[in-house]
């Protein structure tokens, strides 16, 4: 298929309509059987689960080109576990995985001329979401929901190379203990607005939670989980319920072990630990990793020995190890890559 005309390479990270989208509704307790659409407006009744009580759901997954010409998704199947999960927190239906699998292959087959060439560092980016679609007044779930899933093009997470970024220790909490903070539901980010935004407002480029019973342990950023390297050259990640299993960061713990021969450790990590280690990462699926450079705790900066001008070496090498797995330059581990042409 002919690709569109698109400025692959200068695209940024937002929405640009494609040709298809799947669309499935739940009712009377069953899912219909699905359908690719052109249409991409939702029309809902004013007192739709969703508009009043955030029922609402999501994940977030990438198609590209490899070095040999294939159009791949990374790992698709730990996003449909995922979903699951979220659906069952916030008494959503299931949808069911094989069918996720499947809306994922058709909505990508329809839109392969919105999948940019290997080497542009563009992706499509896939946003699968499901939300509760019948009137709701009093507190309860809905009754009828709709899974729906969108393509859309995003450009290279990095234009001109991944410069070190700052974040500051939040003072505002991301997730409760025993609350919502392992699923991936919009009411987690609608209430990480005001951080980022005032984040933002200060100079920082993100938000570190910590833990919001203690305000000692480290949890993660709005949006990416944290991923360190020792002085000694060992990973370490935060053990936390309330933080959400990032696909990345468990891939590339994998990696850690498997492929580069580091230790690696999922463990509770203190906030006083942090001075001492010698590079930090954001891990997710949009950068991958993006590296991060200063931390700063009410005033109180902690530079990593990585520093401010390029990824510390460790943190390189999982980035470069990861990607190039994603790109087909590196043998994947079985059941990594998800071909779709
Ligand atoms: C999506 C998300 C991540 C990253 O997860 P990936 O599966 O690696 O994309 C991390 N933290 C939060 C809060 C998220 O919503």
């Amino acid at each position: 298929m002919e690709k569109k005309n698109i400025d692959w390479a200068n695209l940024g990270f937002a929405y640009m309509k494609t040709d298809y989208r799947y669309v499935s509704n739940y009712k009377n307790g069953a899912w219909d059987e699905g359908t690719l659409t052109e249409d991409n407006k939702v029309v809902l009744e004013e007192s739709a689960g969703v508009l009043q009580y955030a029922q609402t759901i999501f994940e977030g997954l990438k198609a590209y080109t490899t070095e040999d010409g294939h159009i791949v998704v990374f790992r698709p199947d730990l996003n449909g576990d995922r979903l699951e999960t979220s659906a069952k927190r916030l008494e959503i239906p299931v949808f069911p995985k094989e069918r996720f699998l499947d809306a994922v292959v058709k909505t990508v087959e329809a839109n392969i001329a919105y999948v940019p060439p290997f080497g542009s560092g563009a992706t499509l980016y896939l946003r699968p979401y499901m939300f509760g679609s019948d009137n709701v007044i009093g507190v309860k779930p809905a009754t009828e929901y709709q899974f729906r899933l969108f393509a859309t093009p995003v450009g290279p997470y990095f234009k001109g190379g991944a410069k070190p970024i700052t974040i500051k220790v939040s003072d505002f909490d991301r997730a409760a203990p025993n609350g919502t903070g392992n699923i991936k539901a919009g009411l987690n980010y609608a209430m990480s607005l005001h951080a980022i935004v005032t984040a933002h407002n200060e100079g920082f480029d993100e938000n570190m939670y910590l833990d919001a019973k203690t305000h000692t342990k480290v949890e993660e950023t709005g949006g990416a989980n944290f991923i360190f390297v020792t002085k000694e050259g060992k990973v370490v990640t935060p053990k936390s319920d309330t933080i959400l299993p990032s696909i990345t960061r468990r891939s590339l713990i994998y990696v850690a072990k498997e492929y580069l021969g580091l230790e690696a450790e999922e463990r509770e990590i203190c906030f006083d630990e942090v001075k001492d280690f010698a590079e930090c990462g954001l891990c997710g699926t949009a950068a991958v990793i993006s590296p991060v450079g200063k931390i700063v705790d009410h005033g109180k900066e902690i530079c990593m020995p990585s520093g401010m001008k390029e990824m510390g070496p460790v943190v390189k090498k999982l980035y470069e190890t990861l990607t190039g797995i994603q790109m087909g330059r590196i043998t994947a581990p079985e059941g990594w890559i998800k071909v779709i042409k």
